[in-house]
């Protein structure tokens, strides 16, 4: 394609939030390293068209803190497991992507110098203006939030255009898609509305952050092939979550 093919990108800098449980495959647990490269790739699709992209990892492929506490853990101490299992997650994806030739920077809200950076905002700035992808790990580097919060917060803090959830539906409905054959699916919808309706798009403090910051958020199929670029391109199924 030349250039004067290239589609229209609509978004200059964006956050791709994937929970822990896209990397498992059908597995169930763990991580299953055909999907990450699979996920890699649909980043590096994106990355070509010249998109900024912080990505923010879940970790409930390994470890969730609530499952830890509902077993007796104490829950700041399951809540530091499931962070440190975030890390292990952007570990993987950094691998992915470096060996398609992205250059990439993970960045942890818990400072563990040998591993990866510790998050300093102006440096992680500067790495997106240098097209490296910046893989935000350890969720928020607190107990008692979850990775959803930690995607509204970076990408409010790095100047994020819209946070792309990606999802196994493609997009948010107003009941279970897999259950219901008549579930209707929203084109746009209220952050409001997410709340009032329980529509379960991201915990009530992510919607709430990005609802009081104006940050949109996408939520998209990331099991449809070539789904992430071409809603980038302006195309594809999704629903826009927004004030
Ligand atoms: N977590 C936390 N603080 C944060 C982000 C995450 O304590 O800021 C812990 C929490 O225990 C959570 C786990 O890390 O259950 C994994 O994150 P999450 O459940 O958001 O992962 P996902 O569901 O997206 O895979």
């Amino acid at each position: 394609m030349n250039r004067a093919e290239e589609p229209k990108v609509t978004y200059k800098r964006v956050l791709l939030k994937i929970s822990g449980e896209a990397l498992m495959g059908d597995q169930g647990f763990g991580l299953h390293p055909p999907t990450v490269a699979r996920i890699a790739n649909e980043v590096k699709s994106v990355h070509d068209l010249g998109v900024e992209i912080c990505m923010v990892i879940g970790g409930g492929n390994i470890f969730r803190g609530l499952s830890g506490a509902a077993q007796g853990m104490e829950r700041t101490t399951a809540d530091y497991m499931g962070m440190l299992a975030t890390v292990m997650n952007a570990l993987a994806m950094q691998a992915a992507l470096e060996q398609l030739g992205i250059h990439t920077r993970v960045i942890s809200a818990i400072p563990m110098d040998q591993v990866c950076e510790p998050y300093i905002r102006r440096r992680a700035v500067r790495h997106l203006e240098k097209k490296r992808v910046c893989i935000f790990a350890a969720g928020t580097g607190n107990p008692y939030f979850t990775t959803d919060t930690a995607a509204t917060l970076r990408a409010n803090e790095m100047g994020c255009e819209a946070i792309f959830k990606g999802t196994k539906v493609d997009g948010v409905y107003d009941k279970d898609p897999k259950k219901f054959a008549d579930a209707k699916r929203y084109d746009t919808v209220s952050f409001d509305e997410v709340l009032q309706k329980h529509l379960g798009v991201m915990d009530a403090s992510a919607i709430a952050l990005a609802r009081d910051n104006d940050l949109p958020i996408i939520v998209f199929s990331l099991d449809e092939p070539g789904g992430f670029r071409g809603i980038l391109a302006g195309e594809g199924t999704y629903t826009k979550v927004q004030g």
